[in-house]
């Protein structure tokens, strides 16, 4: 693998995901690389979840998964979870100014200095992993922050879309900037945190099986990088945090009163005839 084998040394990091689980099933490795190199680490959510099932664990939906989300972040030394109420599936659909907005007020509440999120590609092809990830990148453009887009290498993406067809992104070699050492302790912890979701015999599975003790990333926006693939440094305005009673936003220490969590289908969801790890 190519380029650095270090995190940054960020005091303050925030990953913005689309859904409950990507924080431990897709970044857990990373966020918990910062927090262990002290960095003060935190969460946005863009959605609940709710387009999926509890798989057979007990409970209400909306209280499991949102115990779920909280006992993961706990697990990744994450110290503040943001959950917003977009719908799940259909992030796409939503501005990304205003989910940028967001982005925005959680990284000046937390004293953010740098973002990290999916790979454009949405790693699993997930759409709203794509959307979440051009939000991030709209707010990095204003706010002139750094961005770490977390990925695959195109032969684990490949083995995966072989062995469960999928439609896992990758990138070569050449393509990937990061290739950070990780140790996978406190991710299994949180993975087990989401036992609705993480169930046996899925992709989740084998895709950390191949990626052994690394992970992958890529620099998005703001950082040197070995590929001149950066986003020209021309600043846009800021766009306004959203207001409304259809955007609950919630975070660990306080709920609103409509804040449902709902469950998502992390494994195996048809989305255009294949099967995604969400
Ligand atoms: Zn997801």
């Amino acid at each position: 693998m190519s380029g650095c084998r270090r995190l940054p040394g960020w005091g303050s990091v925030l990953a913005v995901v689309a859904h409950p689980d990507d924080e431990s099933f897709g970044l857990g490795a990373l966020l918990a690389g910062f927090a262990a190199r002290g960095a003060a680490v935190s969460v946005l959510c863009f959605t609940r979840g709710e387009a999926s099932t509890l798989r057979g664990v007990p409970g209400e939906l909306a209280t499991v998964r949102v115990a779920e989300l909280e006992a993961a972040a706990r697990a990744l030394g994450i110290g503040d979870v943001t959950l917003l109420g977009y719908p799940d599936g259909r992030l796409d659909q939503i501005p990304v100014g205003e989910l940028a907005g967001h982005i925005v007020a959680a990284a000046a509440r937390t004293h953010a200095v740098g973002l990290v999120v999916f790979d454009p590609s949405g790693v699993t092809g997930h759409p709203d992993h794509r959307q979440a990830t051009r939000a991030a990148l709209h707010t990095a453009a204003g706010l002139g922050l750094p961005v770490l887009g977390w990925t695959l290498p195109a032969d684990v993406a490949a083995a995966l879309n072989t062995e469960y067809d999928t439609a896992f992104a990758g990138h070569p070699a050449s393509g990937i900037d990061l290739s950070v050492p990780v140790d996978r302790t406190r991710q299994y912890a949180a993975v087990r945190c989401h036992p609705s979701q993480a169930v046996p015999g899925s992709v989740l599975w084998r895709r950390l099986d191949l990626l052994g003790d690394t992970e992958h990333a890529r620099w998005l926006h703001g950082q040197t990088t070995n590929r001149d693939r950066r986003v020209p440094g021309q600043r846009q305005p800021l766009p306004r945090v959203p207001q409304g009673p259809g955007r609950p936003e919630t975070n660990a220490s306080g709920r609103p009163p409509d804040a449902r969590p709902i469950v998502e289908d992390a494994e195996h969801l048809p989305w255009s005839g294949r099967e995604l790890e969400r």
